[in-house]
């Protein structure tokens, strides 16, 4: 196995079991690693430090263990029901009531690079560095042994996660079992979920907690779910008693989702309308006060850094939409998914929304991602999904 010798003091980091080893870091190499290859990490005084998966970029290493072990089936198999012995105490895994749920999130999970959701029988892998896709087989054994006959299926989607330059020319496909039986269940509602041509893995498994929030909050209301996609947040409304639901997306695709997985748990209901559209161009042309709910969940607006400046104006420019045409005594649901977004700078740009409509506006909520999704407390960078709930008097 190629060994990676760091600069002295650069081990700092790794001794506080933060898990990426930066290329400035290294002091020199042993070999020439491919990406994706396992490699050890060595302190400048030779001392055993981590070992990983070799990567490309300004992240060299994602580290798998800070012990001196073997990267083997048993470790996978060990990792995995680390993970899934957590969603089990949640009360997650597999329950009555709910058959959906993140069984890896990543660093969270020891396990960078990989994220693992269940839906039902059916399994979704998706790798996000070389290193796991190579170790994708291996994943897919430990997880058929631990889920045993209850997993039917384990779909691999990385075509768009895995860097590109890597060309590695991946396509999404099965690597065990077919599906068929597309409906999972989440908090005792039903959705089909699409993981052949969804976003992300098919479904947005993160905003479980918020959505049986905002069903606590629903009831009476006329309710404007913006960026609805699978129509998630709008089936929580209805079952919360919500006057009317409208889902907005600017994708067709995802107002037909939304209207099926209406239609699947509330046949036939007439509280539920779907209209695709531009978000900005529906709040600009909405008429006032025509809700007093509304939830705004868009794709992250800063996927790097260098973009963030615009980020924050879209938000505030998104939230400011909402804070004009909201009814009096309405909640606003405000989210931002992007990891380069702190959530300090996330509630000035809210505030700064607010402040230019001239509302009175008060914190009811402070939101996060939910327990399935962990952040490992050495790895502060894992904590991506913020959001407020907001009182507009
Ligand atoms: N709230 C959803 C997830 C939202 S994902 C859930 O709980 O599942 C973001 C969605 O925003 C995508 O479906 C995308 O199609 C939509 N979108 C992106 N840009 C948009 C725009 N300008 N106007 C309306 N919708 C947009």
């Amino acid at each position: 196995m190629t060994t990676i010798h760091l600069k002295r003091g650069k081990e700092d980091s790794l001794r506080r079991y933060h898990p990426w080893v930066f290329s400035g870091a290294i002091h020199h190499i042993d070999g020439q690693p491919d990406e994706g290859d396992l490699v050890r990490v060595l302190t400048a005084d030779g001392a055993f430090a981590a070992v990983g998966h070799w990567q490309i970029g300004s992240i060299a290493v994602r580290v798998l263990s800070f012990v001196d072990e073997s990267i083997d089936d048993a470790f996978w198999l060990r990792r995995l029901l680390a993970a899934l012995d957590l969603r089990r105490a949640l009360g997650l895994a597999a329950t009555a009531t709910n058959t959906t749920y993140r069984l890896v999130h990543g660093e969270g999970d020891g396990l960078p690079g990989l994220v693992v959701d269940v839906y039902g029988s059916t399994a979704v892998l998706q790798a996000h560095s070389v290193g796991m896709h190579v170790c994708r087989m291996a994943v897919a054994a430990a997880l058929r042994t631990l889920l045993g006959a209850s997993l039917t299926a384990i779909y691999y989607k990385s075509e768009t996660t895995l860097p590109f330059k890597a060309g590695l020319g991946q396509a999404n496909g099965f690597l065990f079992g077919t599906s068929a039986d597309n409906v999972a269940m989440e908090n005792g509602l039903r959705f089909h979920i699409d993981w052949l041509h969804g976003q992300k893995t098919g479904f947005f498994v993160d905003q479980r907690d918020n959505r049986s929030l905002l069903e606590t909050l629903a009831r009476g209301r006329a309710v404007l779910n913006m960026f609805c996609y699978t129509g998630g947040f709008s089936v929580y409304a209805m079952r919360g008693g919500a006057r009317l639901v409208h889902s907005v997306d600017s994708s067709a695709k995802a107002i037909d989702m939304a209207t099926a997985n209406v239609a699947l748990n509330f046949p036939g209901d007439t509280r539920h309308q779907a209209f695709a559209d531009d978000a900005f161009r529906y709040l600009q042309q909405m008429p006032g006060t025509a809700y007093d709910l509304i939830i705004l969940d868009p794709p992250a607006f800063a996927k790097h850094k260098d973009a963030l400046r615009n980020a924050l104006k879209g938000y505030t420019r998104l939230n400011a939409r909402a804070f004009e045409k909201i009814a009096p005594g309405g909640i606003l649901f405000t989210f931002s998914c992007s990891q380069a977004v702190t959530k300090d700078q996330f509630r000035l740009a809210v505030f700064t929304a607010a402040a230019q409509s001239g509302r009175r506006v008060s914190i009811l909520h402070q939101l996060h991602q939910p327990a399935d999704h962990p952040v490992s407390i050495y790895h502060p960078e894992g904590e991506y999904l913020k959001g407020l709930v907001l009182y507009v008097e």
